[in-house]
């Protein structure tokens, strides 16, 4: 073998990325096996081509220059892949088996496998849904990491797995990604299909078409993705084809992978044994992103573009969207356009003038100080004057500063106007009220959906 043995140095490597990294991310990423080394080089094994590719963008730059630290040479780091079934037992057996012509057959369908790397981009997945691209925060940490698993060990890992959430959370970004990875290191048929579509085509094929196609198409493939299940609400006759189509893949050992807007065991007008064959493998879900998740997600797609957006806009809107991603990402798309557009960089104030429809559905015209100061008071039960008085005990402090934060948060006046709505007090009084709440949503991330909450029900009496 060779001269060279870098091999300490990359245990130190993998022992101070493991320090540094959490548990979840370690395991995800740090999945490589020390296999040589050369003059300037450690090799490395990988399971897969996404895998590599995946380590090359994240790490291949952090992990060299550690190296470099340790060793005092610019070593690069290389890879190979290797299958993970193959273990060395089975590796040495499959060489001798190579030998004989009775299974060079098998040896260069392996390899084949193995080639399927620079494979052509899938018609029907979004290649901008890709991990890279993906955040992963508290929110979707254990659902990221389960579809990993997913593209690791297809059909066997979770099957099916099922990603359910709220509107624009990622789920389809989830499953698009599982699929391009699959896509990218195997060589399967993988279908992506709304639930909508499946349903069309399906009543298509009763129509016209025959059901001969429309079942050889779903029961012939090995990775069955079927995003928005709730639309199979109601529709008997679809419910009723696919559970066929569940049994037959599942028997196969096919991954089928769904998204839903809800736990499956909320969806009322679905048969019973569908319901029960969607839970039988993982479900996950998607909460709504924190604070610094959203921030991050603002970077990333800031990244790809050629725009610079100040700190202080970033964290306003990141501030200010809460909810959803998908509106997240319209709020930056504005801020992009008019930075191109006016060849001019945005501030604070401009930005929130352009935004001011976006934060439209939290910044509402009538949403008055009044009614703020009636749902907190009514909320933990106290009354409107302890709100506005001068009592200090925490019972009623507490929500009195947060009648100040929601003020200042829903409504368009100023703090000294604010002063004179909470019993004449000054402005700085409201400041202090305003940052003590943001200071304990920092220390208590569940405060923060307690005011969302809170926020809706506000929202909500604007209706009544
Ligand atoms: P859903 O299917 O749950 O309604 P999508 O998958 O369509 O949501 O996501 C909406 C948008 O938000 C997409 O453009 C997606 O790329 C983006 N998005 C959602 N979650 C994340 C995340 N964690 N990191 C980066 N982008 C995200
Ligand atoms: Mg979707």
């Amino acid at each position: 073998m060779s001269d060279w043995n870098y091999e300490v140095f990359w245990d130190e490597v993998l022992k101070q990325f493991k320090e540094e990294l959490s548990d979840a991310t370690f395991s995800m990423w740090f999945n490589m096996d020390y296999e040589y080394s050369t003059e300037n080089s450690i090799v490395l094994s990988v399971p897969s081509k996404f895998f590599e590719t995946q380590i090359n963008k994240r790490y291949k730059d952090k992990i060299e220059k550690k190296l470099k630290d340790l060793s005092g040479r610019a070593l690069i780091i290389e890879f190979v892949v290797k299958a993970k079934e193959l273990n060395d037992n089975e590796e040495e057996k499959e060489v001798s088996e190579q030998k004989s012509p009775k299974n060079k057959k098998k040896a260069e369908k392996k390899q084949k496998t193995q080639e399927t790397k620079n494979r052509e981009q899938h018609p029907d997945l979004n290649k901008d849904y890709n991990f890279d691209d993906f955040i992963v925060g508290p929110n979707n940490n254990f659902a990221v990491n389960a579809a990993l698993a997913v593209v690791k060990n297809p059909g066997t890992a979770y099957n099916p797995f099922l990603i359910y959430g709220g509107v624009g959370l990622g789920k389809t970004h989830l499953m698009q990604a599982s699929g391009n990875a699959l896509h990218d290191s195997n060589d399967l048929k993988i279908i992506y299909v709304t639930a909508e579509k499946f349903t069309n085509e399906f009543v298509e094929s009763l129509r016209v078409k025959g059901m001969r196609d429309f079942k050889n198409k779903y029961r012939s493939c090995d990775v069955l993705l079927i995003d928005d299940i709730h639309f199979f609400e109601k529709k008997d006759g679809t419910q009723e084809e696919l559970f066929h189509t569940f049994n037959e893949l599942y028997e196969k050992n096919k991954q089928i992978i769904f998204t839903c807007d809800r736990p499956p065991s909320e969806l009322k007008n679905l048969t019973q044994r569908l319901k029960s064959r969607f839970e039988r493998g993982l479900n996950v879900d998607l909460q709504t992103p924190g604070f610094e998740t959203r921030k991050a997600i603002l970077l990333k797609k800031l990244e790809k573009k050629n725009v610079r957006i100040p700190d202080e806009v970033l964290d306003m809107v990141a501030k200010n969207i809460s909810s959803n991603v998908r509106d997240l990402e319209a709020a930056l798309t504005k801020l992009i356009a008019y930075t191109e557009i006016t060849k001019k960089e945005i501030n604070l104030n401009s930005a929130k003038d352009l935004l001011r429809d976006v934060f439209g559905s939290t910044r509402q015209r009538n949403v008055t100080v009044d009614l703020i100061q009636k749902c907190v008071a009514e909320h933990f039960k106290i009354s409107i004057s302890d709100i506005k008085g001068k009592k200090r005990t925490k019972s009623i402090a507490f929500p009195r500063h947060i009648a100040m934060y929601l003020c200042r948060e829903m409504t368009e006046c100023s703090t000294t106007e604010l002063g004179n709505e909470f019993g004449g007090r000054d402005h700085t009084t409201i400041i202090h009220g305003y940052n003590k709440i943001v200071d304990q949503i920092t220390a208590e991330p569940t405060l923060e959906s307690n005011i969302h909450e809170l926020q809706k029900m506000i929202k909500e009496a604007t209706n009544k």
